[in-house]
């Protein structure tokens, strides 16, 4: 993994300065998370055969079933749960290859991440250990439970869609909490950004979006 992290070197700032261009021309404004994916390589997180793509704006497989979300999400979510306020206490579900944790984890006080899929959960660790970012729990769990040991938290992102929001996750936000999450069946998800205000939950419906299912279980 070494020679990955110093391998691509200028070629993999260059590919991703332009990637960075390419979100500013989607919409991304917020500077903080334009520095985040600017400094994150994204290629050590796909398998070294997809390395020359991984800045695409794709979304590519990463075994399991399973795929990295496309750039573009990545940086949309983020800068949804960002929006005038800090990340703090951050609640991911869906770890995945961990590249939006390692986003997350640059940007809040501390991550708490959960995924169903062990392997997944497991090779993320310790790709985010070796990029050096310490700040991440990983549990490998069914996320609909959330991870309530550590609730509330500040913000809570969801890698995956449920057909309704999981009473768990609205119970284990603090008030003031922000949490975004895909939700819908395949074909017609759509983005929704939850606030938990003094006397209740305000939904926003954002746009629509592809995600994997949300689903119950786990697996080794
Ligand atoms: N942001 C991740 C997205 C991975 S895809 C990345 O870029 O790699 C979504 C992930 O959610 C998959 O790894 C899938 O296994 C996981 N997932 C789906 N349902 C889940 C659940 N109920 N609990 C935890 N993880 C779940």
């Amino acid at each position: 993994m070494k020679h990955r992290l110093q391998g691509m070197g200028m070629t993999s700032r260059r590919t991703r300065d332009r990637m960075v261009s390419r979100l500013r021309q989607q919409g991304i404004s917020d500077p903080k998370v334009l520095a985040v994916m600017a400094d994150i390589p994204r290629h050590v997180f796909v398998d070294e055969a997809l390395e020359s793509r991984a800045y695409e704006d794709t979304a590519l497989p990463i075994g399991h079933n399973q795929t990295i979300s496309q750039p573009y999400i990545v940086a949309k979510m983020t800068e949804l749960l960002l929006e005038k306020r800090s990340l703090g206490r951050v609640l991911e579900i869906g770890t995945g290859c961990g590249y939006q944790t390692a986003i997350l984890a640059r940007l809040a006080e501390q991550v708490y991440t959960v995924e169903r899929i062990a392997p997944l959960m497991k090779k993320a660790r310790d790709l985010l250990w070796e990029l050096d970012i310490k700040t991440v729990g990983f549990k490998h769990s069914d996320g609909g439970w959330g991870w309530p040991e550590h609730a509330p938290y500040d913000s809570i992102l969801a890698a995956a869609a449920p057909a309704e929001i999981p009473e768990a996750l609205l119970q284990q936000m603090a008030v003031g909490a922000v949490m975004v999450i895909p939700v819908g069946r395949e074909g017609m998800q759509e983005l929704h950004r939850v606030t938990r205000a003094e006397d209740g939950f305000i939904d926003e419906v954002i746009e629509r979006v592809t995600f994997v299912p949300f689903l119950s279980g786990v697996s080794q």
